[in-house]
């Protein structure tokens, strides 16, 4: 086979990846695209966000029929197919690969299927199912993403240990099950097996669920935690695991250093990601690692190698869809010759919870660490009426504020549809507003999006809903 020549070749076919090769293509450069997997959209589509978001939907409607009696409205017993549950998660995911695949062909983009390898600094060496293809590229983007971290002790072979992935896949209900790790996926993924109706135990290292969040956002989540699955371990490790019969033989070790052996059904690992550096030939490019794996990247997505560019999880920080999707503009801009920058820009942080726990910006905890003067104006949802007609009144709204300049620094929501509200925060913060242009911007009603503007007003002082917590001279 001839090698082929392209301007740019971007390899990895996931929300950076596939972000970055539509954009060149329209800008009208040459693209090739390599993935590994048959199917286009890389873990987000195909093994995480997509498929997680539909089983927290789906399966999120057990928990509504159970307790929903008290408005009037109940239902017999539900029934779980997990075929049809399966199959319908599928088509979802079919659907929106496809449709990438679609968009990439509409705009000319090559897409090669194959595992590629970096002979030198402007070629690579792809495995594919009809043998090596070699290709000279001008520049590539590198968006070959992260893996679920499975260490050593925890890797039995059983299938009953399980990562993200085949949690997803969701092959049975596991009476008990047990998630190492109370970060996002733990949280979401113990959230759809609770609902399905396994008894779900989380042990977790620090003394907090998704540690990443303020304390009191993460407070609602852990109390509906607690409410629906069996137990919740802090300062909890698992010191042994091994296989017994059909089960798994977990022994784990808490605050009062007392071993407990247990067993379960099914493990769940998330102890967070790792970079999939491995049998990439980076060591045949100018391209630097940290000591992790991840690929080092200035404001522009450069690497140390003049010709390669690295985006999304590969190239560290937090392991964001969005956050991917936004460096692929970037280095594609800077490809280009365009002044473009991720310095500066918001990353908002949404995990699907019951309820759903949004943030951007600046956090309360991150101010207080850095020792920066803000104002938090908080408006707790039970005082809106948007949130009682949903039967859903634990959540809170907060704005962190500058005192002096009353910028808007930070936004953290907790609450139904959070994750949906948090997109108002980030245009706030990136457009420089004020409280006062939130306080003062007409919101509907009854919607939730009005817990933003009486936050602002709790910091003037003069909320509707709420009686003030203090008095403002204006
Ligand atoms: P995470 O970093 O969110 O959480 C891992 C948790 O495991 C941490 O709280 C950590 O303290 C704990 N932990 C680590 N080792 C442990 C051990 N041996 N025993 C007990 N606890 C241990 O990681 P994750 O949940 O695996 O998710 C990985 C990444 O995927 C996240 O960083 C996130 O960026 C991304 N993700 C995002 C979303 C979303 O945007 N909604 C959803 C899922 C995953």
């Amino acid at each position: 086979m001839d090698p082929i020549k392209t301007e740019i070749v971007v390899l990895g076919a996931g929300p950076g990846g596939y972000a970055a090769a539509f954009y060149a293509a329209d800008l009208g450069k040459k693209v090739l695209l390599i993935e590994q997997d048959k199917k286009l959209g890389g873990v987000c589509l195909n093994r995480g966000c997509i498929p997680s978001k539909a089983l927290l939907y789906a399966t999120g409607m057990l928990v509504q029929a159970k307790e929903g009696a008290h408005r009037g409205i109940s239902f017999g017993e539900p029934k779980v197919e997990l075929d049809k549950l399966r199959a319908w998660k599928n088509s979802i995911v079919e659907k929106l690969s496809g449709g990438v695949a679609f968009l990439a062909k509409k705009r000319g983009i090559q897409v090669l299927t194959g595992r590629g390898y970096f002979e030198g600094s402007q070629t690579l060496r792809v495995e594919t199912a009809e043998g090596q293809q070699f290709v000279n590229f001008e520049k590539a983007i590198v968006a070959v993403g992260s893996s679920a971290a499975l260490p050593k002790a925890f890797d039995l072979g059983n299938p009953r240990v399980m990562t993200s992935t085949e949690a997803l896949e969701v092959e049975e209900i596991p009476e008990d099950l047990l998630v190492i790790g109370g970060g996002y996926i733990g949280m979401e993924l113990g959230t759809v097996y609770s609902n399905l109706g396994s008894k779900v135990t989380v042990v977790e290292f620090m003394d907090t669920i998704l540690a990443g969040a303020d304390p009191d956002l993460a407070r609602p989540v852990l109390k509906y935690a607690e409410k629906h699955f069996k137990e919740l371990r802090f300062k909890t490790k698992v010191t042994q695991m091994s296989t017994k019969g059909k089960k798994i033989r977990v022994v784990t070790q808490g605050p009062d250093k007392v071993d407990k052996e247990e067993f379960f059904d099914r493990v769940l690992v998330s102890v967070g990601r790792v970079p999939r550096c491995q049998d990439l030939g980076l060591e045949n490019t100018k391209v630097e690692q940290d000591e992790k794996g991840f690929i080092k990247v200035n404001d522009k997505q450069e690497t140390a190698d003049p010709a390669i560019m690295a985006i999304g999880d590969i190239a560290g920080g937090v392991l964001l869809a969005h956050k991917a999707s936004k460096e692929a503009r970037v280095a594609v801009e800077t490809i280009v010759g365009e002044n473009s920058t991720t310095s500066g820009v918001i990353i908002p942080a949404v995990v699907f919870t019951d309820p759903e726990v949004a943030w951007a910006g600046l956090t309360e905890a991150e101010a207080k660490a850095k020792n920066i003067t803000v104002e938090v104006a908080k408006f707790p949802w039970g005082a809106s009426g948007r949130a009682l007609t949903y039967d859903r009144t634990d959540g809170l709204t907060k704005l962190i504020i500058c005192p002096e300049t009353e910028r808007i620094l930070g936004v953290g929501i907790v609450g139904h549809g959070a994750g949906e509200l948090i997109a108002e925060a980030v245009v706030a913060i990136e457009m420089g507003a004020t409280a006062r242009d939130l306080a003062e911007s007409v919101h509907p009603h009854p919607t939730l999006s009005e817990t933003l503007m009486e936050a602002a007003e709790v910091f003037y002082g003069h909320p509707t809903h709420t009686m003030p917590t203090k008095k403002r001279e204006e």
